[in-house]
């Protein structure tokens, strides 16, 4: 056995611009990595193996490194980032990375990879930015709604998921409805270090997951379905999960994490025109938070092989912006939440209608909340004195 770091030299050499991208991506590559970087002029990975990696492991790792480098970045074209609003130099107290002191505290205690307990603190600050959300919510009369935690793979499939997203999927099972096999589960099943030691047949096919978002429920909902109204607006809050493997650290990146969502349906002028309206209230609300931040164009995290093309389709489309906090601690930042427009995607793929019978056109302003707290905390620190007046007040 040996100890192996596996230093690479792409084929192809990534542009500066998706370097975060493709770094993401090599911690999915192969199990024996434990994680991957990127140089920030893209000359070089760097690929940590496990102690258990054997030398002959390393050719074939090599080989899908230099895989993903080609699929994700021959022909990529650089896009350009819209800036829509900048306020990263609004002036904020604190320089320090929150995380041990949350985790000295009490605030936060983590019950294993990518899931945290939040204690009071965090949690009150959390019900203060829900209020201001649900202000918002109120404020386009959306109608509330309650989403379940698992999700259907049939309708995942409708809306090709699979093939967007498979990496970041987390999938339920149960025990197969076998006397012997549950029998035997009980009897022998025990935590094993990284795992259960069960046998994988034990368990049933999938037909669940555990949700990656929130509005994708309402679209399900109205599957096969002409809507009565030209259009509709709701919101809910909901838990999701998304397998982030070594991306997985402090609160930035979690696998289970919470979202807040206002959505809309309806014709496209109609959603981008909600959408806007949205942000531009969103500013008003930011600046109570006091928060650093700037908002930008951006994609979603496709999948290797669907990176390329979906993501020049957004950028092109202008279909995603991001609010992107300033983590002063480390000089980057980091999305808190975005302004999303699918076009009719959900619509076509959903078989949902207007009263003109034209597929609905779909739309959501999200928040990732354990992410907010996160920047909050990064730029204002735990001392609530140091807090800006109308978040100490709110949170009474
Ligand atoms: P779309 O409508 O395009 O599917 P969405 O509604 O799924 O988008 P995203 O933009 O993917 O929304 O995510 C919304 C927010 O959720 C992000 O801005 C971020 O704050 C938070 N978030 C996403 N992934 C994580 C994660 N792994 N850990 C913590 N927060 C996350
Ligand atoms: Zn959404």
């Amino acid at each position: 056995m040996t100890d192996l770091v596996l230093e690479i030299t792409p084929g192809i050499p990534i542009p500066s611009f998706m370097t975060g991208e493709v770094q993401s991506k090599l911690a999915y590559v192969d199990e024996q990595i434990v994680s991957a970087k990127v140089a920030p002029d893209g000359s070089q990975i760097i690929i940590y193996l496990k102690p258990t990696a054997v030398e002959d492991d390393q050719a074939r790792i090599i080989a899908r490194v230099q895989d993903v480098v080609a699929l994700m970045v021959k022909g990529v074209i650089q896009p350009k980032v819209q800036i829509l609003e900048d306020y990263q130099d609004r002036p904020v107290p604190s320089k320090v990375d929150p995380m041990q002191e949350l985790l000295d505290k009490g605030e936060v205690s983590m019950e294993g990879r990518g899931i945290y307990t939040l204690g009071p603190l965090v949690t009150r600050l959390i019900d203060y930015f829900e209020k201001c959300f649900v202000e918002l919510a109120d404020f386009f009369s959306a109608v509330p709604y309650r989403f379940p935690t698992l999700i259907s793979a049939k309708y995942l499939d409708r809306v090709n998921y699979f093939r967007a997203f498979p990496h970041s999927l987390s999938f339920v099972t149960h025990l197969r409805e076998d006397l012997d096999n549950i029998d035997h589960f009980a009897q022998s099943t025990h935590w094993e270090g990284d795992g259960l030691n069960a046998n994988p047949d034990s368990f049933s096919r999938i037909e669940n997951l555990i949700s990656p978002a929130v509005c994708y429920h309402w679209y399900f909902a109205l599957a096969d379905q002409k809507l009565k109204s030209d259009h509709l607006v709701a919101t809910a809050v909901g838990t999701c999960f998304r397998y982030e493997s070594s991306n997985l650290t402090t609160l930035e990146r979690l696998w289970n994490f919470t979202m807040r969502e206002i959505i809309f349906i309806g014709h496209g002028d109609y959603v981008l025109e909600q959408r806007e309206i949205g942000r531009q209230r969103m500013t008003k609300i930011l600046e109570e938070f006091g928060l650093a931040y700037r908002v930008e164009s951006a994609n979603d995290p496709f999948f290797v092989g669907e990176f390329r093309k979906q993501a020049a389709f957004q950028s092109a489309f202008q279909l995603k912006y991001e609010i992107r906090a300033s983590l002063p601690f480390s000089g980057k930042t980091l999305a808190v939440g975005s302004y999303n427009y699918h076009q009719d995607f959900f619509g076509r793929n959903l078989n949902i209608n207007l009263p003109d019978g034209s597929p609905i056109h779909t739309g959501c302003i999200a928040f990732g909340l354990e992410r907010l707290a996160y920047a909050f905390l990064s730029q204002y620190g735990l001392d609530i004195k140091q807090w800006p007046a109308a978040v100490r007040e709110g949170m009474q």
